[in-house]
């Protein structure tokens, strides 16, 4: 005897249903799409759980997808062998909505000026799109798990469902929709034979329609398709279906090799570094297959973590069958993957530099930020990164430069790669470090990014050049400026304005004397010792550790007309103590080291007032 219940759709689910079923999206095909993806899952999922159990209904019966049409009565029906579903399943699947993206979905479409056709594609909100063409639709199902019994489950879209018994001896489900009126194309084979190699072509299951016992569909999974055969259009809605991104990824690699391990692989670059905020994709990681078998959602072991933005697929015929989630972690083969997965995808990237140095800026704006980040963290891979940075120079602000293209513009002679770090890229130009370095028409990398302090922790040679900080450069052994000017303030003022500074500064300072390197600048500061780690100190204040401005020596530039003129002011007075505070917060500040710039606005107001006196 069959009994029926009848259940209410949860809110939501209203109004979802209500939002698909009015809805005007002319691609309504996708309908189809997410129908044969769903079978796909259920047969993939089967298949996994006989890995290592054979006890399960229909043990060989085979693992396929049959769709039947019938144009008078205007149905369809999508039928698959895969791992079905029990009573209880069927009202937590098909029932409640929080497995699909129809919250999300919903929060997206509150927006009035959503696009709801971009939405579609971008949340795929899967099972319920069927209702975009169905007037009503049937779902009958059987678990593989034998003591199951078959159900049935109702629903034309209004605020309920039936959930009954079935007649069903076969593992599996069957899906039947009544088409609505205007609905009916999709009840003609050739539209969905056109609609399947559209979308679901390399779905890894055979798919039949009607009578024909010839699959429709290639059937192999794209990752495994030879690349010839594989479109442009293909790749980038493989991606979009597996990051569930509905942008283009910015670049895809296809891998398939037999040594050192077997492997197929397709992965993506995408278009971002920032996922979308709607974004279905919980976690990092690429999806795991053993022969076909989806094995792991979300794998972090393939990649090192700086191509952690990295998106796709990976399957090998080399993992034993009977592997499981958690002992794929500990196979010896996982390493071996990642060797030849990450060679692979450094090498595409080394390739797109080459011969696409607009796209690689692009790639260069997203991601460079995760390459810096490997540098500091795998120390292994610095000679494999490095060529793949980019830099902003003194010379060159424009466009990015590598560290080769800095090497071929050195100078004759230039033993060394200079850098200067600062806060920002034009502020960083005003440093009295590069003084010295502009008067010489030197070119210096300008690391501006928070980043590029931690990069330099392992950074610290490019083929045979070290790489120099131009604070610390020692510029004594440089050729001489000739910008210097000869007209230095006498050694005695000198020695008694460095002892009022001595005074007014304390302890703030380790020492003040004077500089053989500044042109421009009045003072700047230096580390006392010049191997001594400033980027670790701008590290710490990035991470807001216990940050202490650190003591340094001031510097100051004996010619300078400033220095001059505070000679002049009455030794100790008021303006000349705030005037030399000034300089030393300056300088601070240019080094990027002050805690709190706007504590000066009250002194640079003293020392206005003082100006206009005059
Ligand atoms: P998603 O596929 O993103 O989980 P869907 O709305 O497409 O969301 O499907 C909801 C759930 O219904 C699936 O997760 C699955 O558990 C179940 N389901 C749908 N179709 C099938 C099917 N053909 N066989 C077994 N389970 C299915
Ligand atoms: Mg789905």
């Amino acid at each position: 005897m069959s009994e029926t219940q009848q259940f209410l759709f949860k809110a939501e689910t209203k109004q979802l249903l209500n939002i698909l079923i009015h809805s005007l999206y002319k691609e309504r095909e996708v309908f189809l799409r997410e129908l044969l993806s769903n079978a796909s899952d259920a047969l993939n999922r089967l298949r996994f759980e006989t890995v290592t159990n054979r006890d399960v209904l229909d043990p060989n019966a085979e693992l396929k997808i049959h769709i039947t049409a019938d144009k008078e009565a205007r149905t369809l029906t999508v039928h698959d062998t895969g791992i079905g579903m029990t009573h209880d399943e069927v009202i937590e699947n098909l029932g409640t909505i929080a497995q699909s993206g129809a919250r999300k979905f919903i929060e997206a479409t509150k927006d009035k000026n959503t696009d709801l056709s971009k939405v579609i594609g971008q949340f795929g909100v899967g099972f319920y799109s069927v209702f975009m063409v169905a007037e009503w639709v049937r779902v009958t199902s059987r678990s593989f798990k034998k003591d199951s019994k078959a159900v049935t489950w109702y629903a034309t879209g209004e605020d309920t469902y039936q959930i009954g018994d079935a007649d069903m001896s076969e593992r599996g489900t069957k899906i039947e929709i009544k088409l609505k009126e205007d609905a009916s194309e999709f009840s003609e084979e050739y539209r969905l034979k056109n609609i399947i190699h559209k979308h679901s072509d390399y779905i890894g299951f055979p798919i039949y329609i009607g009578e024909d016992n010839t699959a429709v569909n290639k059937q192999t999974s794209l990752w495994r398709t030879s690349k010839q055969e594989v479109t442009e259009e293909q790749y980038k809605e493989f991606y979009r279906q597996t990051t569930l991104d509905f942008e283009d990824p910015l670049l895809h690699v296809h891998i398939s090799t037999d040594a050192p391990v077997q492997l197929y692989a397709l992965l993506y670059i995408p278009g971002k570094a920032e996922r979308g905020i709607f974004s279905l994709r919980k976690d990092d990681g690429l999806k795991l297959y053993t022969r076909n078998i989806l094995i792991d959602e979300y794998n972090k072991d393939l990649l090192p973590e700086y191509l952690r933005f990295v998106q796709g697929v990976v399957d090998s015929e080399d993992l034993p069958l009977n592997v499981s989630r958690e002992t794929v972690q500990s196979s010896g083969l996982m390493p071996k993957l990642k060797k030849v997965l990450t060679n692979q995808v450094m090498r595409e990237l080394e390739n797109l530099a080459k011969n696409d140095a607009k796209k690689y800026e692009i790639f260069w704006k997203e991601f460079g930020v995760y390459l810096k980040q490997g540098i500091a963290a795998s120390p292994a891979d610095v000679e494999t990164i490095s060529p793949l940075l980019r830099f902003k120079t003194n010379l060159n602000p424009e466009p990015w430069s590598s560290l080769a293209d800095y090497v071929s513009r050195m100078k004759d002679g230039q033993k060394e790669i200079y850098y200067i770090v600062g806060e920002d890229p034009k502020s960083v130009l005003r440093s009295p470090h590069l003084d010295y370095f502009h008067s010489q028409g030197t070119e210096v990398l300008l690391l501006t990014d928070p980043m590029d302090s931690f990069m330099l922790m392992g950074l610290h040679k490019y083929k045979e050049y070290d790489l120099k900080n131009v604070a610390n450069a020692d510029v004594e052994q440089m050729p001489k400026s000739q910008e210097q000017a000869e007209d230095k303030i006498p050694e005695a003022d000198f020695s008694s304005l460095v002892d009022i500074f001595k005074k007014v500064l304390g302890e703030r300072v380790t020492d003040v004397r004077a500089s053989h390197r500044l042109v421009q600048s009045v003072a700047r500061l230096a580390d006392a010792d010049a191997s001594a780690n400033s980027e670790l100190q701008r590290v710490y204040k990035y991470l807001g550790k216990e940050y202490e401005i650190p003591k340094k020596v001031l510097e100051l530039n004996a010619s300078h007309p400033s220095l001059k003129n505070l000679l002049k002011l009455e030794a100790n007075s008021e303006l000349q103590t705030i005037i030399i505070e000034q300089i030393y917060e300056n300088a601070l500040l240019i080094e990027g080291l002050h805690p709190d710039p706007s504590s000066m606005a009250s002194r640079v107001q003293q020392i206005i007032e003082a100006a206009l006196q005059k």
